[in-house]
């Protein structure tokens, strides 16, 4: 079996969460299981091992585990995008529209130097609004923001197709329809 398959097979599909006729794409499994997990930072590592790059930025919150061990391994520092109200220190912040309402996505100010070359990474893209909020945040500190990442792409919710549309180039290791 492919790396990507073993991933994808450990993904477990919880229907009707958060809510009846959503079905949940649940990654705790991947992470539970030590060679799946270990496949799916390997996938990310040699993605990324040649890329020059100078920080992971991980999304609140399970961008948070993906991109820590990302980092760590490629020998690079991370950085939290966090949900707003949860950074101590001088803070942007880039708000994004939900389904009901608004939400904030906040960095401290000093996170980033202008120039750098960032990997942004969070585990699925579902209409995408959380990555471009993120990616925004970035591109204001002045950073380069190289790729963004995600373990699940939902391609039928067009959020991959709208990021591309921007430029930002995008990487993900499966679809689920
Ligand atoms: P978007 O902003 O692209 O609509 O939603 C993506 C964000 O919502 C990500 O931060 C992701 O963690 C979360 N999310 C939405 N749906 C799912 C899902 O089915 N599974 C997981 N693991 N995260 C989801």
């Amino acid at each position: 079996i492919d790396p990507v398959s073993y991933v994808r097979s450990a993904i477990r599909s919880v229907p009707d969460w958060p809510k009846p006729g959503v079905t949940f794409r649940d990654i705790t499994p991947v992470l539970q299981d030590p060679r799946s997990f270990r496949v799916l930072i390997d996938l990310f590592v040699y993605r990324y091992m040649r890329q020059r790059l100078d920080l992971v930025a991980g999304i609140d919150a399970r961008g948070f585990i993906l991109g820590s061990v990302l980092a760590y391994e490629l020998n690079l520092g991370f950085v939290p995008i966090r949900k707003k109200g949860k950074l101590p220190y001088r803070t942007v912040a880039e708000e994004y529209s939900l389904e009901y309402g608004n939400a904030a996505v906040e960095m401290h100010t000093d996170a980033v130097r202008p120039g750098q070359r960032v990997l942004l990474i969070d585990d699925l893209i579902a209409t995408g609004g959380t990555m471009m909020a993120a990616s925004r945040l970035l591109q204001r500190l002045g950073a380069n923001v190289i790729e963004a990442a995600a373990i699940i792409d939902l391609p039928y919710l067009g959020g991959s197709a709208v990021l591309r549309k921007t430029g930002l180039p995008i990487y993900t290791v499966c679809d689920f329809n």
